[in-house]
């Protein structure tokens, strides 16, 4: 702004000189400015000025050195004579010099002429005004982000099997219609969870009783070998249907509560003992409360844990933290482990390693899938390799 001020201002002071040179009627020229442009105009008929370095500006001058040098640029654009300028910022009044070939003409003019603060206040007011405006989005963008974070916890509580009735549907529409797509999915998902549970309960409970007719008749018919052959497929039948209800008793039913993991680990560890086994327990001093459903993942531990008492006489059970919100639970032991082609198909229902599908090591082949499913429940992971102890380890790892 100043810029354009100055070339008009550099035009009118070449004007004047102009004016003055060719020796028109000076009054007359001098009024003239003075009443349509506010220029004070005076002449020093002999004087001389000393321009030296004069014009040369300051870093430090700061306004009145950027009015100087703007307007000492556009003069010497213009003005063929050498020149002198003087702004006074403070008395806001600026003088410009001009040596003529018999004397010096002075012009001073008010430094509105020059310079506007109105650019200043107006970029003033912008960064206030966007200040503001900034301060309400990032208000206006939170309160529209605690929705989003709201329905991400309830989703993961609800992965993991926890509770999540306070969840309520809030925000904007398209958050809202997030939150009530995942309440109708919760729905949908647990009523097949438990129509999957109340279905496997029904045909197992069903079972058992005609089973169990069956088990009476044959006692009554005596020994022999057939019907010693038919008393083992009967057992194994109630062996099989008792697994189906474990796997159902572990379903979505029961509630998640802060539990503690190394209590429960030591729980296990005495009753193995109990049973005849040699359990060494590392919790490396950690003690950790999960949200758990502590019958469910007691029985996943169990399962795990007899399957090692079946196969070796040595199990080590150690707990570690593998990040901020994780730990993992491993259970090895000394038996004659899982072939590695095979560390995967052992978590299919019904799959057995031994092909005969031998009963008399007391297992159907559910043991591993209701841990999985169970592990699984609580948002964590279970997966089997070789242990340094020659047998099977089992790794879980669990979102605390
Ligand atoms: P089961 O009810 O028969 O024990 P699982 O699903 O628990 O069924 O285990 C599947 C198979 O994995 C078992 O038949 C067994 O051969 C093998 N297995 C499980 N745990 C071990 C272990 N600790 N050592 C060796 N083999 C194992």
């Amino acid at each position: 702004m100043t810029s354009r001020l100055a070339f008009a201002v550099a035009g009118e002071i070449s004007v004047l000189t102009n004016y003055f040179e060719e020796n028109m009627d000076r009054n007359k020229v001098v009024n003239l400015f003075e009443r349509q442009l506010g220029f004070l105009v005076t002449y020093d008929d002999g004087a001389q000025i000393i321009v030296g370095n004069s014009n040369a500006v300051d870093y430090f001058d700061g306004w009145a050195g950027m009015i100087k040098r703007t307007l000492a640029h556009e003069l010497s654009g213009t003005l063929s004579h050498p020149f002198t300028i003087d702004v006074d910022f403070q008395e806001k009044w600026i003088e410009v010099r001009v040596q003529l070939d018999n004397g010096v003409l002075n012009i001073a003019m008010p430094q509105r002429r020059l310079f506007s603060s109105t650019t200043y206040i107006f970029l003033l007011w912008v960064f206030a005004a966007s200040t503001i405006l900034l301060i309400i989005a990032v208000l206006f963008m939170r309160n529209q982000i605690r929705p989003i974070r709201r329905l991400a916890i309830a989703a993961e509580r609800f992965g993991r099997g926890g509770d999540v009735k306070k969840f309520k549907v809030e925000g904007a529409s398209e958050v809202r219609q997030a939150g009530q797509a995942f309440l109708d999915m919760k729905i949908r998902l647990q009523r097949q969870i438990s129509q999957r549970t109340d279905m496997l309960a029904g045909v197992s409970h069903d079972l058992r009783t005609p089973l169990t007719r069956l088990k009476l008749q044959i006692a009554m018919m005596g020994d022999s070998p057939d019907i010693y052959e038919m008393k083992k497929d009967i057992n194994d039948m109630e062996k099989m249907i008792d697994g189906y209800l474990n796997f159902v008793r572990g379903d979505g039913r029961e509630k998640s509560v802060i539990t503690d993991i190394a209590v429960m680990l030591n729980d296990i560890a005495i009753s193995a003992k109990r049973q005849g086994c040699n359990v060494e327990l590392n919790l490396n001093n950690i003690s950790v409360c999960a949200q758990l459903r502590p019958v469910a993942f007691k029985r996943c531990l169990n399962n795990i844990v007899s399957n090692a008492a079946k196969y070796a006489d040595f199990i080590w059970i150690s707990l570690e933290r593998t990040g901020d919100k994780e730990i993992q639970i491993i259970i090895e032991d000394n038996g004659p482990g899982i072939d590695e082609d095979k560390l995967d198909e052992v978590f299919r229902p019904f799959y057995r390693v031994d092909s005969s599908r031998n009963m008399d090591t007391g297992g159907v082949g559910l043991g591993l899938p209701i841990a999985m499913d169970i592990v699984h429940l609580h948002g964590g992971s279970i997966w089997l390799e070789a242990s340094s102890h020659n047998g099977l380890a089992v790794y879980i790892t669990l979102p605390v």
